[in-house]
């Protein structure tokens, strides 16, 4: 077991020498894979996540299709080669339990009720897991939906707010998530203000959760603004062919 190490150093900025209230870079792009009706690329720091849709689409099997909405089928998987030690390609109860969390948040995004008996289908892989796959799958799977033509509410901007060394800070990296005292990630529509993922890990005050919260909003908007220019860069380069 290695030593918890130091996460928040005598200049006050992180091991990746970030501020507190900064995010990591992030990448994103849409349309990404010829077979899939919708997919996108997510990535945050290290942390890097491919995300595919299909459908709407006639439900198989046709018993398990509702007569009022489409049907949310979600798989969260880590590829063996995403983490330090080996993953077993198989999935854990982490992921399935990630899977539900994920499926739940997208059920809030989609105009389910305008599909009745299809499914939608959504896969994401996680290529390099560097804390934040759960919210970077998210986002991922959000955008491949709008790839996908899919009616939704709004975009989902989300990332994770936490406390290192008693410094409530913005977009943990691993040394952070691993041994920091809180861990909370946030998944909102920003334009309907609704929340579609909250979970805390972790203890904090009631007023380190209003600052926690304050800086998510801050990180979210940023995300938000990223996620439309990149949706914005693809119709327009569909526009230009
Ligand atoms: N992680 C790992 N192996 C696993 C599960 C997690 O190395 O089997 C690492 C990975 O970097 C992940 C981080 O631990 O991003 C934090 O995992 P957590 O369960 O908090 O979810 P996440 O922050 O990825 O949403």
């Amino acid at each position: 077991q290695i030593q918890k190490p130091k996460l928040i150093l005598d200049n006050g900025l992180r091991l990746d020498g970030r501020r507190p209230d900064e995010l990591r870079p992030m990448k994103m792009e849409v349309g990404v894979l010829k077979n899939a009706d919708g997919s996108a690329i997510v990535e945050v720091g290290n942390t890097k996540i491919l995300a595919a849709v299909y459908g709407p689409r006639e439900m198989h099997p046709r018993h398990l299709a509702l007569p009022n909405r489409a049907v949310l089928r979600v798989r969260y998987h880590m590829t063996p080669f995403s983490t330090d030690e080996r993953k077993n390609p198989a999935p854990s109860r982490r992921e399935i339990e990630l899977s539900k969390v994920i499926r739940e948040a997208l059920e809030a995004q989609i105009l389910v009720e305008q599909f009745p008996r299809t499914s939608i289908d959504v896969f994401m892989e996680v290529l390099q897991a560097d804390a934040g796959t759960r919210l970077a799958s998210l986002m991922a799977a959000s955008l491949a939906v709008v790839d996908a033509g899919i009616p939704v509410r709004d975009l989902i901007a989300a990332v994770a707010v936490g406390k290192a060394d008693g410094v409530v800070v913005l977009d943990l990296n691993e040394p952070e998530d691993m041994w920091g005292e809180a861990d909370m990630p946030v998944a909102m529509m920003p334009s309907i203000g609704q929340i579609n993922l909250l979970q805390l890990n972790g203890n904090m005050t009631p007023e380190e959760f209003r600052q926690g919260m304050e800086l998510a909003m801050k990180g979210i908007n940023i995300i938000y603004n990223l996620e439309k220019e990149t949706l914005k860069n693809k119709y327009a380069e569909l526009k230009e062919e």
